[in-house]
């Protein structure tokens, strides 16, 4: 479908690269990009823009969620969803919780593992423009040791060859980013799995950033406990997920080379607070001992001022898509900024993906990513659920005025 061009005129105006919110400005798109951003009235429309009139209303970057498992259904256990339904259905799945993402205003998710490589296909036939959907960096299966975390979409990988094997797999899966599992999980399995236990070696974990850098490609470490992250850390890994029991001399390190942190601090909370919902008992048990933890590891990298993500897990136990909000505001319950929340859901992600050239910002050359809301999520996180318009890619998906919305999807 071809892209129109538009004009937003009157918005009040956060662009996630640093300025203050401005109002009366004006956002013109041509051909899917952000073409000028100005104050309204000066002369910038283009002759054939239609004109969206804001009267105010807040207009900001698409949001990016750092961490979803597409297929997963945010059911109590979701992995016995997908044994039960099978390939077919929990590719159906995959892409309904897509549309759901953009829905809300996430233009772009990182997904971080799926049986199948099932995130990779959807993410293909997004980009081919077969469907609509948010933007998909696709890791697929994720490179485990042999019994490692997350067995079911794991490729067991014992030692370096047998890694580069398996980044070199996922490279020609056309994975967008390599996934990694440092350390064992909360929800994993109940036996032989430890959430402080490492997993795959610093060796293995090196070779794994390595290989994926040599091709271009970001790496994400599931990392738990604190000598898995030291050694993802110090291997070169580009985002650590959970990062639950960090150290001073780990935080340290990380700000050195410029690592980030997703977090994920409600999915934790969650899972603690889960039991009677059906989430298993063993997952329950750990996520209790993780809480406290998690929260002192999230605000000595914050004080830090270490890159944060924001990451929520949807698709995990009772964590539906999307969760987004829920975790902004978890960031903001434990002493991030409104602001740095958004950023940490827009400009800081974008350059977390090692695509701040591309898009996370409202300027001119970046693609079209635009979130309208009612209200200031600035001063109310809440008002993020008062979508107005999402625009991903210069094409219209949700709108309550249907002119506006894209014909591919009109749910
Ligand atoms: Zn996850």
């Amino acid at each position: 479908m071809l892209c129109q061009n538009v004009l937003f005129r009157d918005a009040l105006l956060w662009d996630g690269a640093g300025s203050e919110p401005r109002p009366h400005m004006d956002v013109l798109v041509e051909d899917g990009k952000i073409a000028a951003v100005r104050p309204t009235g000066d002369a910038v429309r283009s002759s054939d823009a239609q004109v969206v009139d804001l009267e105010g209303a807040f207009l900001m970057p698409g949001l990016i969620d750092m961490h979803v498992h597409l297929i997963w259904s945010g059911s109590p256990d979701p992995v016995s969803v997908v044994d039960t339904e099978g390939a077919q259905l929990t590719t159906v799945r995959a892409v309904a919780n897509a549309q759901t993402q953009l829905r809300s205003g996430v233009t772009t998710v990182r997904d971080v593992g799926s049986n199948w490589d099932i995130a990779i296909t959807v993410s293909r036939a997004i980009a081919r423009g077969h469907i609509a959907g948010p933007r998909v960096v696709a890791s697929g299966r994720t490179i485990i040791m042999t019994g490692g975390h997350d067995p079911f979409w794991g490729i067991p990988c014992d030692g370096p060859d047998a890694v580069l094997r398996g980044v070199r797999t996922q490279v020609y899966g056309a994975a967008g980013v390599i996934k990694v599992a440092a350390t064992g999980g909360v929800y994993g399995r109940p036996e032989g799995e430890e959430i402080g236990q490492s997993e795959l070696s610093y060796e293995e974990l090196a070779v794994a950033a390595g290989e994926a850098h040599r091709f271009g490609l970001r790496v994400a470490a599931h990392a738990l406990g604190t000598r898995g992250i030291a050694d993802a850390v110090r291997a070169g890994i580009d985002t650590i997920e959970h990062g639950i029991f960090l150290t001073e001399e780990i935080v340290a390190e990380m700000k050195r080379k410029g690592t980030a942190l997703t977090p994920t601090l409600l999915i934790y909370r969650t899972i603690a607070e889960g039991g009677r919902a059906g989430i298993p008992a063993y997952a329950v048990e750990k996520a209790k001992k993780a809480v406290k933890a998690h929260r002192e590891s999230f605000e000595m990298a914050m004080q830090a001022g270490i890159p944060i993500v924001a990451g929520t897990d949807a698709g995990s136990c009772n964590a539906p898509h999307p969760s987004l909000i829920e975790e902004l505001r978890a960031l903001h319950g434990y002493g991030m900024s409104r602001d740095a929340a958004l950023r940490a859901a827009t400009s800081t992600a974008a350059d977390a993906l090692g695509k701040a050239a591309e898009f996370g910002t409202i300027e001119p050359g970046k693609s079209a990513d635009v979130l309208v809301v009612d209200g200031n999520p600035l001063e109310r996180l809440d008002d993020l659920e008062r979508v107005r318009y999402v625009m991903s890619a210069g094409r219209f998906f949700a709108g309550p005025d249907r002119r506006h919305a894209d014909s591919t999807v009109t749910a």
